[in-house]
């Protein structure tokens, strides 16, 4: 992953409209609140198919750089994910700057809404790692720009399960394209990341039958998991050289680079972590040069949108499960496609999204 330059004295070196993931976003916003503690930014990349919509991160980044960096990529792939799942949303993402077990307070997340509602519904907001739908009641205080907000209020709840759905979904259509067959009963799953998205993973995954190995980095969380599904944990402090046939990253982004890949030995990468591949354009050649599936993130991980997209299009939970389920179908045309057009799976998700985006302007 690109980061900007940090000078000696903490500063950012040379431009944000020129760095390598300032991508045509309309609009970035930093919210600044002594009294709360929040430091947060909010990225617009694209509105022209509607309103960018997006879950908060919040996240004990090293720096604001670092940060901001983040929220440049994570918005951008918001508006890819939007188009490709056929929804009339543009893509935004917002990170908070602060360790959520110990940081967090009500007053933090509510002042964050002012800020959300002072965008006039350019951007609307979700859950997104760190953030819960508790978090989101707080937000809902101070805006009507959220989604994902607890059923209780009339909302669709956490998006959560229905990403995982979706991510199995399109484990299967990648098992189905690598292997001929989509059981995956005995396979090996390397799941990292055990949280919101990654437990409902596991759940899908034993109760098919796969043999489930499980990575985090908060050790009560790993035992939590294996004393509640029976996995494995996995030991060490190399997780890729362990030996599994698919790898699903559900913790955070860029874990698929040169470096990962070089010590990688498994069959298929399809996971919900957002910006999965740190070089978007080039990692994927690595991949395929040791035969490794790469089933597009921003396609497979698209269910907590189409979830919290209910909010707005006024749907119910069973048709956001059924349009959860064609991400099945998605990830099989965009593996034929790349394959016809001689292009990576990512390029190919990219082209589909972004000639949907050309079509309505
Ligand atoms: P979460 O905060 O509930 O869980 C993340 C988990 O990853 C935590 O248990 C954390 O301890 C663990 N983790 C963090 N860094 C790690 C590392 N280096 N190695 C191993 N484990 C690590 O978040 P979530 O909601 O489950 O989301 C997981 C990923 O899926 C994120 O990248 C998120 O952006 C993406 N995603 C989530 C949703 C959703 O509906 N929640 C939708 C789309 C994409």
């Amino acid at each position: 992953m690109k980061d900007f330059n940090i000078t000696d004295q903490g500063e950012v070196a040379g431009g944000i409209f020129t760095h390598v993931s300032f991508k045509n976003h309309e609009q970035v916003v930093f919210c600044n609140d002594q009294e709360t503690g929040l430091k947060a930014i909010i990225g617009i990349h694209n509105t022209t198919l509607g309103p960018a919509l997006g879950g908060t991160r919040m996240w004990n980044y090293s720096n604001e750089a670092e940060a901001l960096n983040d929220v440049l990529r994570l918005s951008r792939g918001m508006t890819f994910k939007a188009a490709i799942s056929g929804l009339n949303l543009g893509g935004g993402k917002a990170v908070i700057i602060a360790d959520s077990r110990k940081d967090k307070t009500d007053a933090m997340m509510q002042k964050f809404g002012e800020f959300v509602n002072s965008l006039s519904g350019r951007y609307i907001t979700a859950e997104d790692v760190g953030i819960t739908t508790h978090d989101m009641e707080m937000v809902k205080m101070k805006t009507n720009h959220v989604s994902g907000i607890p059923e209780s209020m009339g909302g669709s709840g956490d998006p959560s399960p229905v990403t995982a759905y979706g991510v199995y979904m399109g484990m299967k259509a990648a098992a189905k394209y690598k292997y001929g067959n989509d059981n995956l009963a005995g396979r090996k799953v390397l799941v990292q990341g055990i949280g919101h998205v990654g437990e409902t993973l596991v759940h899908h995954l034993c109760q098919e039958g796969a043999q489930v190995i499980i990575n985090d980095i908060h050790q009560d969380r790993i035992d939590e998991m294996v004393t509640k599904y029976g996995v494995k944990a996995h030991i060490g402090s190399d997780i890729f050289n362990a030996d599994f046939d698919i790898y699903a990253p559900c913790a955070l982004g860029a874990t698929v680079n040169a470096d990962s890949i070089a010590r990688m030995n498994c069959d298929i990468i399809a996971g919900a972590a957002n910006n999965q591949l740190a070089e978007e354009w080039s990692d994927e050649i690595l991949l395929a040069k040791k035969g490794i599936l790469y089933a597009p993130d921003f396609v497979i991980n698209a269910g907590g949108l189409i979830n919290v997209y209910s909010e707005i299009a006024k749907y119910d939970r069973s048709e956001s499960l059924r349009r959860t389920e064609e991400i099945y179908n998605t990830t099989l045309d965009i593996f034929r496609h790349a394959e016809i057009e001689g292009i990576t799976n990512h390029a190919a998700a990219v082209k589909i999204a972004q000639a949907r985006i050309d079509n309505a302007k």
